[in-house]
């Protein structure tokens, strides 16, 4: 199939590393054109010589925070000067940490809603408008499977990314008659370096070994194994292509089964 992605340009953020880095890679191999941005320069532009050479993709790479509005607005102000459009904007950050409600302080749910939440909100305000002149594209956001089923001990996480949800079904209303789709993809357990800091901190609370949280992950999936970031990158790579025309508005996890509802 034909993804028609072939010299789009796309923003990905967060991406030196994990679900963000997979989806680069994946839209380089379709002969999209990149920008890219984490906090740390070194790591990001070592990913993005990665990419380059398997693939040959055209990247740009900025280190900045993404909860930094001026440096997003900078950032999308860049990669519309040096291509000439933005076709594709992935919304992605860390993750808040896991912790109890009765670990939480205010500063942690402050922290949690300016990484998930404003974040989508800055790259949003600055990538749709140009998407809508264009009368194409394609805004895509990274949340996580506790919007559908909230996940034991990352309550900071269940809560701030239902607020992404209800912004991205918003956004897939008001946007869609301009061309611009506008989804939110839900990864459940996917073997990333968070997802294994995530197994040793579970773990030493626990007094268990990091393996055992990982089986148990596992086994709390329909295909019984925590999924592979391409597995993940290849949905996202999808709804951003010219193939995905039809779908809005929705929140599709990719998690081998493990939300246990029907929807
Ligand atoms: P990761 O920690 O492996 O990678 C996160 C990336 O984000 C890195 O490139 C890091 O440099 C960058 N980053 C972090 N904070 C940033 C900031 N403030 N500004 C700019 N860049 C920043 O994480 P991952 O596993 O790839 O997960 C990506 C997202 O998906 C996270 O929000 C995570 O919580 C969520 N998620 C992951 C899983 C999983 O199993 N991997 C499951 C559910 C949800």
């Amino acid at each position: 199939m034909d993804l028609g992605i072939k010299d789009r340009v796309a923003v990905v953020a967060a991406s030196s590393r994990g679900l963000g880095q997979a989806v680069a890679r994946g839209l380089a191999k379709e002969g999209a054109k990149l920008a890219l941005c984490a906090r740390a320069s070194a790591p990001m532009d070592a990913a993005a010589e990665e990419i380059r050479r398997e693939t040959g993709a055209e990247v740009m790479t900025r280190a900045l925070d993404v909860t930094d509005y001026d440096a997003v607005r900078g950032f999308v102000a860049a990669v519309v000067e040096r291509f000439g459009r933005l076709d594709i904007c992935v919304a992605n950050a860390g993750g808040p940490p896991a912790k109890s409600f009765a670990e939480t302080t205010m500063e942690d749910w402050r922290a949690a809603a300016d990484l998930n939440l404003m974040s989508t909100v800055y790259f949003a305000k600055e990538a749709l408008p140009v998407m809508q002149r264009q009368q194409w594209g394609r805004f895509i956001a990274i949340t996580s499977v506790a919007v559908k089923q909230p996940v034991e001990g990352l309550i900071l996480s269940n809560a701030v990314r239902s607020a992404v949800s209800g912004l991205i079904k918003t956004l897939a209303n008001e946007y869609g008659r301009y061309g611009v789709l506008v989804n939110n993809v839900c990864p459940g357990y996917t073997a990333t370096a968070r997802l294994v800091e995530l197994s040793h901190r579970l773990a030493e609370k626990e007094g268990v070994d990091a393996a055992e949280i990982e089986a148990r992950w596992a086994r709390q999936t329909a295909l019984g194994r925590v999924g592979r970031p391409e597995e993940f990158a290849d949905l996202v790579v999808f709804l951003a292509s010219e193939r995905a025309t039809y779908i809005t508005g929705a929140s599709i996890a990719v998690d081998g089964g493990l939300v246990k509802g029907l929807y």
